[in-house]
Formats: C-alpha cells, sequence, structure tokens
C-alpha cells in the first residue's frame, strides 16, 4: 500500500479553494481525510443544536463531495479538542502517513491544540503542513509602519488593499478523483457516523448551494447593496455569513467573484461591489484583531479601561431582550428573527446590541453568549467585534456618548413598520407609522408589552455609567444618532 497523506477539516467543510486539501493532494499519494464533531468542546463554546445540526450536515455533504474524488472522509465524534489530538495521532500511525494538512484555525483554545497536534507529529516523524484559509491575507501580516497590528478599522483597510491585489489570485480547483483508496489489511474500514440529513428548513449545507448563493447575490443585489444594504425588510444582504462561517465558501472566492463582477477592481468601482467587499475587509479586521489580541477570545474588553463601568445585574430584563419582548417593536423583531431564522440583519444587530448595552446596561458578554448561541453565522471573531463595537469597548468602537435611538432607527430603515409585523405579528394589525412605538391603548389591544424602559431615561442612565470613562471631547446633546 502507499502511505496516505492526512487532511484534517474544520472549518473549512469544502472541496473547492481549500488550501490545505489541495496541497495534500498535489502529493502524488491517497488522501484520506477526516473530521471531528467535538460536542462537549463545542458545548463549552456556547455553540447551539441549530448550529450544530447544520455544521453535521456540512460534514455530510463533504462526505459525498469526496467519496465522488474516492477520498474517504473519516467523521468521529470525540468529546472535545484534546481527544481529537489523540485521534491524530492514532489515525497518523494506524495509516503510516507521514504527512498532515490542515488550514488554520485562530481562537485561543484551538491554536493551543494546534500546537499540541504538531509536537505529537513531530515525535512521530510526521511533516505536518499549514495553511491560511480563513482570511485573503494571513493575520499578523498587515501592520502598520511600526510593524504593530492596526487597531481601527480604516488605515487597517487603506494597508489591506495595497496587499491584496496580487493575493487575489483565483481560487483553487477541487481535487482531481483519485484512484480508489485500498484501506491497509490491518485496519478494518472504518465507519464513519454520516449525520442523517437533519434539513435547515431555512439553511442549507451544500458547497454546491453557497456558490449558487454567491452567484445570485452578484447577479442580482450586489449593485444595489450600498443602498438597500441598511433595510432588513429588503432582504438586501449576501447572507453568506452562514456559508463562510462554516467554511462552505472561502472569502477568496467571495472577493474573486465580486472584483470580477467590478471590472477587476478591488478598490473603487461600482459603489455596490465596493461596499460589499469593504464588509469582507471588516470580516478579514477583526480576525486579524483576534491574533493580535489573544485577550479577546477571553471574554476580556479590547479597551480595558472600560471594565470599570458597572454593568446592571437584571436577568429579568435580560431575558425579556432575549425573548423579544422588550416593548421596542424593532429591538423585539430582531430578536425574533435571531429565534426563527438563526440569523439578524446586521443593521439589527447593532440596534439590538447597543439596546442591550446602552437602555439596559447589561455587559456586552451577556448579548455575545446569547448571539453565539442562536446564530447561525456564529463565529467568534466577527460576533466579539460586533458586541465590542456596540459597546464601546471595542476597537474601533462606536463612542460611548453616541447612542442609538431604536425608536428613530425603526422609522429610519422600517419605515412601512412590514418587517416588525412580520416578526411581531401581534402589531401587524396597526396602522404602519404606529407599529414603532405604539400607545398604551393599542399596546393593551394587542396584547403588546409595555416598554422596558424609557428610552432618554436609559440613555441618560448608560451616559452616567460610562462617564467614569472621561468626558467626551464633543457634547453628547450632538449627537443623538450614531450616523452610519
Ligand atoms: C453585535 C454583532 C454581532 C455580530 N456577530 C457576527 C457573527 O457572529 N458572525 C458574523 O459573520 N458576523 C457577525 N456580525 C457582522 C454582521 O452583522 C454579519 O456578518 C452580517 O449581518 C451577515 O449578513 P450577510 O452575510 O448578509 O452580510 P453582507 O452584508 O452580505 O456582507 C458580506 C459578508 O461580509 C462580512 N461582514 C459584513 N458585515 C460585517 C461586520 N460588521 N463585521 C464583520 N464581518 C462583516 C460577513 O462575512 C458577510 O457575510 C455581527 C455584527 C454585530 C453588530
Amino acid at each position: 500500500m502507499t502511505e496516505p497523506v492526512l487532511m484534517w477539516f474544520r472549518t473549512d467543510l469544502r472541496i473547492h479553494d481549500n488550501p490545505a486539501l489541495h496541497a495534500a493532494a498535489q502529493q502524488g499519494r491517497p488522501v484520506v481525510a477526516i473530521v471531528f464533531e467535538t460536542h462537549h468542546q463545542w458545548a463549552r463554546h456556547g455553540i447551539g443544536p441549530r448550529k450544530i445540526n447544520l455544521m453535521r450536515a456540512a460534514m455530510a455533504s463533504l462526505h459525498d463531495s469526496l467519496a465522488a474524488r474516492n477520498i474517504p472522509l473519516l467523521i468521529e465524534t470525540v468529546a472535545d479538542f484534546e481527544a481529537s489530538r489523540q485521534r491524530i495521532a492514532h489515525w497518523l500511525q494506524a495509516l503510516g502517513a507521514r504527512q498532515l494538512f490542515f488550514n488554520n484555525e485562530y481562537e485561543v483554545n484551538e491554536r493551543r491544540r494546534d500546537i499540541m497536534v504538531c509536537r505529537d507529529a513531530a515525535a512521530q516523524g510526521v511533516d505536518v503542513q499549514r495553511f491560511h484559509d480563513q482570511c485573503l491575507l494571513a493575520p499578523g501580516s498587515v501592520n502598520n509602519k511600526a510593524g504593530l497590528p492596526f487597531r481601527v478599522y480604516t488605515p487597517f483597510r487603506k494597508a489591506w488593499m495595497a496587499d491584496a491585489g496580487p493575493a487575489l489570485t483565483a481560487p483553487l480547483p477541487a481535487p482531481a478523483v483519485q484512484a480508489p483508496f485500498e484501506w491497509p489489511d490491518h485496519l478494518l474500514m472504518p465507519v464513519s457516523s454520516v449525520a442523517e440529513p437533519n434539513v435547515d428548513p431555512l439553511w442549507s449545507a451544500s458547497e454546491d448551494d453557497a456558490h449558487q448563493q454567491l452567484q445570485e447575490f452578484i447577479d442580482e443585489r450586489a449593485r444595489q447593496y450600498h443602498q438597500e444594504r441598511d433595510f432588513p425588510g429588503l432582504d438586501s444582504t449576501s447572507r453568506l455569513s452562514v456559508p463562510l462561517s462554516l467554511g462552505l465558501l472561502s472569502p477568496r472566492q467571495c472577493l474573486y467573484a465580486a472584483v470580477r463582477f467590478n471590472d477587476g477592481r478591488l478598490d473603487g468601482g461600482r459603489s455596490g461591489f465596493q461596499t460589499w467587499i469593504n464588509e469582507l475587509v471588516w470580516r478579514e479586521f477583526y480576525r486579524h484583531l483576534l491574533v493580535a489580541f489573544p485577550e479577546l477570545c477571553k471574554h476580556r474588553a479590547f479597551k480595558p479601561e472600560t471594565e470599570v463601568i458597572r454593568w446592571r445585574h437584571a436577568p429579568d430584563e435580560f431575558a425579556a431582550w432575549c425573548e423579544g419582548r422588550t416593548g421596542y417593536p424593532i429591538v423585539d423583531a430582531a430578536q425574533q428573527q435571531l429565534l426563527q431564522e438563526g440569523w439578524m440583519h446586521n443593521r439589527l444587530r447593532m440596534i439590538s446590541a447597543m439596546f442591550l448595552t446602552k437602555h439596559l446596561l447589561i455587559d456586552w458578554r451577556q448579548g455575545e453568549a446569547f448571539f453565539n448561541q442562536y446564530l447561525l453565522d456564529a463565529d467568534l471573531a466577527s460576533n466579539n467585534g460586533g458586541w465590542q463595537w456596540s459597546a464601546s469597548t471595542g476597537a474601533d468602537g462606536a463612542p460611548w456618548f453616541r447612542i442609538f435611538n431604536p425608536l428613530l432607527q425603526s422609522r429610519k430603515f422600517d419605515a412601512t413598520g412590514e418587517f416588525i409585523a412580520r416578526f411581531v405579528p401581534a402589531l401587524a394589525s396597526l396602522p404602519p407609522d404606529s407599529r414603532h412605538e405604539p400607545d398604551g391603548l393599542q399596546r393593551r389591544r394587542c396584547g403588546y408589552p409595555t416598554a422596558i424602559v424609557e428610552h432618554s431615561f436609559g440613555r441618560q442612565r448608560a451616559l452616567d455609567a460610562f462617564g467614569v470613562l472621561g468626558k467626551p471631547v464633543t457634547d453628547p446633546a450632538a449627537h443623538p444618532e450614531l450616523p452610519l
């Protein structure tokens, strides 16, 4: 038997543009692939059941795509990262593999695991080849003139743009069909526990569907993206965060497709494409931050001085926020979208997160954990980045004295109240203008709760609490709304 090489899949559940898989397939040896369901680890990381179900479905889909190329995928259920480390050592030894391939993950526990895996492999005489696939430019490679990581998005973006052009090569092809793999005589052919296709009613776990979704967005919505992306009722964004978070798509594939339809331009060109590319750069920015500042993985504020803020312990109010019972229709509709769809529009994530951290003065870490449990695109870097932005504790965060008024946000971004009516049907019978802020009688008639906190009271309470950080440079009254 020719010894195979081992390819370890993680958050890169795709066969196209997968640098580790591509390199493994270039070795002139059979490829055997492995992926782990690490249920205890997932529980410790607060990942919710719906996302776990989608990940398992994506593994099953990957299994079929690889099988069509005669690449066996072992899907093993183990407790945690430590157990996966042991199983990798086991399979390297059992298969006689001398090479291990994987794409990097950047969170602290994942990095610790990989250090140990590399040590084990070295002791076994196995060569480990690691690749970057989660960002177009590897974390750590975009720095300021002093060689330090950027803490602010705009200069990061500028530096990123300067390097990204040459890096944006065509996505890698899927591996070719290999000769059927012959399991060594001393090994029983393992049976993978391929998940029963437990289909999510709204989200596909297939790589092919992710490609189609990308193409549809580019063809139908990207051109108007800059004008329409802020209106949750329009469904005008790509919703690619879910396939991106599972690794069904790579950022390179997204950027490459956008640039092709933007007359070859990564920067500038058509406003819709440019704006969308900028959002993908935000994604890169947050990943680069996570690597540069690993404290972000440990529930620490990016700005340590904000740790003095006295968050309120208010479990009942937190529960009302989670369940969409705050009495602020736009916040409640947002939370309902999360609970029903496993996804929330970006504008609403900002409104809802700011409402929790400012109007209710509840610690951003509680909100982050809740989003992490329910979002199908849950991702430590972007979720943490978004929450710390909203709570004004983060890199390039919203200044603490600029607090969204949820009622104005609602009127501006859901002017017809259609989105509210869709997710809070109790208010659908009200005239559109009343849906943003029903009066007492309307609330009683619709069985809708009174507001959990009065806007100006909540705002002032937040300003007072954040005031310990020092006076704002500008008069807060001049910034009733955050212009975004
Ligand atoms: C409080 C909060 C929590 C968030 N949690 C997550 C999360 O767990 N996972 C996640 O992927 N995004 C998160 N975001 C960012 C953003 O809301 C989502 O990426 C976006 O709504 C996904 O929808 P889309 O794919 O249609 O995005 P599009 O508008 O089509 O954008 C394209 C892609 O760009 C990236 N992107 C867009 N906006 C941002 C942003 N603000 N920050 C980082 N990347 C961005 C995403 O990968 C997205 O798929 C969060 C934002 C906030 C304010």
